[in-house]
């Protein structure tokens, strides 16, 4: 026997309208001169316009931070933590996708502790901090996210995922203080996601749900969460990615995506395992890349997962409630919404199978959370089937 640490994330407020809470909240949690951190992407978006507005007609003074790369490296972190401190800010306020949270999460850690990128990354985290609970108490300042993707979940995560630029590879930060106070899932903040972007972090969620519901760890409240975020993405993707508009649709998803992050409490998998080097090496789309990927790797673990994959392809209602089923499923979910088939039609080779096989065995998310043991010559196999488009054992 032995004794779980389970913990629920945050205060959330979600539904269209759901901006108009943001200066109340920082009213409350005594924000007074945000900075607020968002993608270059965001800048002539009416995301973005509308949060200033709310921020002026409150009279809150803020400064905007957006020097940031799509995958945010330590080294924009180190430039927003001296935006943080040449406006004397005292809190953060994020705005964007998984890149502009990370960043602000990164921000709000390095502005307090200097050296707190490096004590607090994964393996070092591992060996000091084995609980939550170990963890030293900071003082971070407050961060209110508001998402405008539905995908990374980092709204409710504790863990900035930052690329160390001169070598190459994503380091996963974490600290139970990164977490955001407040989180607003407003879905007109997400009306305005192209179609490619919406397919993407939408399957980026969905794999959040379906590594963590695979993972061998304890954890049967975060297992439930992620059987219903199926669902809801199975109900809601395709409709988000055909009518940008569909406010239903884009809430559905911002749902599933933010209970994605409470699911994967149980941990992640071979996707993530891989798709993390591949993402800091060749700066590709993180959920596209989990898009492509998420077959190759289901095929992998499919010993270990086909008794509770039926478990769900029985939830979700599939005409096939088996794991044949539900592959059938993801594939064509993954066709419908443009998604490629192989790596390969993204650019990438195999060259690098070694490599990639080697930084997939070293991630956060092999270690203990895979459905399945993998090694490194696992995982440069599967990343070879996914670069050619070769699915072993399903027949064309
Ligand atoms: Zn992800």
């Amino acid at each position: 026997m032995s004794v779980h640490y389970w913990n629920y994330p945050t205060e959330m407020f979600c539904g269209p309208g759901a901006l108009d809470l943001l200066t109340e909240r920082c009213h409350l949690l005594g924000m007074r001169n945000p900075l607020l951190v968002t993608d270059p992407g965001m800048l002539a978006l009416e995301p973005l316009a509308l949060l200033k507005a709310r921020l002026t007609d409150a009279q809150i003074p803020f400064a905007l931070f957006s020097d940031l790369a799509s995958n945010p490296s330590m080294d924009d972190v180190a430039r927003g933590v001296a935006a943080y401190h040449a406006g004397k800010h005292d809190s953060l306020i994020t705005l964007g996708g998984g890149s502009a949270m990370d960043a602000a999460k990164g921000i709000c850690l390095a502005a307090v502790d200097a050296q707190g990128l490096e004590r607090f990354e994964w393996s070092q985290v591992l060996a000091n901090y084995p609980s939550l609970a170990d963890f030293p108490h900071l003082n971070l300042p407050r961060l209110i996210a508001l998402p405008t993707t539905a995908g990374t979940g980092s709204e409710l995560g504790r863990e900035a995922v930052l690329t160390q630029s001169e070598l190459n590879i994503k380091r996963v930060i974490s600290h139970p203080e990164m977490l955001p106070a407040t989180v607003i899932l407003d879905p007109v903040l997400t009306r305005g996601l192209p179609p490619a972007l919406t397919a993407a972090t939408g399957m980026d969620a969905l794999t959040h749900h379906i590594e963590a519901f695979c993972s061998p760890l304890y954890h049967p409240m975060s297992s439930g969460v992620a059987v219903e975020g199926v669902r809801l993405i199975q109900q809601h993707l395709l409709n988000a990615f055909s009518d940008g508009q569909d406010m239903v649709a884009r809430e559905g998803m911002l749902v599933a995506s933010a209970m994605a992050a409470v699911a994967f409490q149980k941990g992640l998998g071979g996707v993530h395992a891989l798709a993390h080097p591949l993402g800091a090496r060749y700066h590709k789309h993180h959920g596209l890349l989990n898009a492509i990927l998420l077959p190759y790797v289901l095929i992998a673990n499919r010993a270990t997962i086909s008794t509770d994959i039926a478990r769900l392809a029985r939830y979700l209602e599939l005409p096939q409630a088996d794991f044949d089923g539900f592959l059938g499923w993801v594939l064509d979910l993954r066709q419908r919404l443009g998604i490629p088939h192989s790596l390969e039609e993204i650019g990438l080779d195999a060259d690098a199978a070694d490599w990639v096989g080697e930084q997939a065995l070293a991630d956060i998310s092999s270690s203990d959370t895979n459905a399945c043991v993998l090694s490194a010559a696992d995982y440069s196999q599967i990343f070879r089937n996914a670069v050619h488009g070769v699915l072993p054992g399903v027949k064309a």
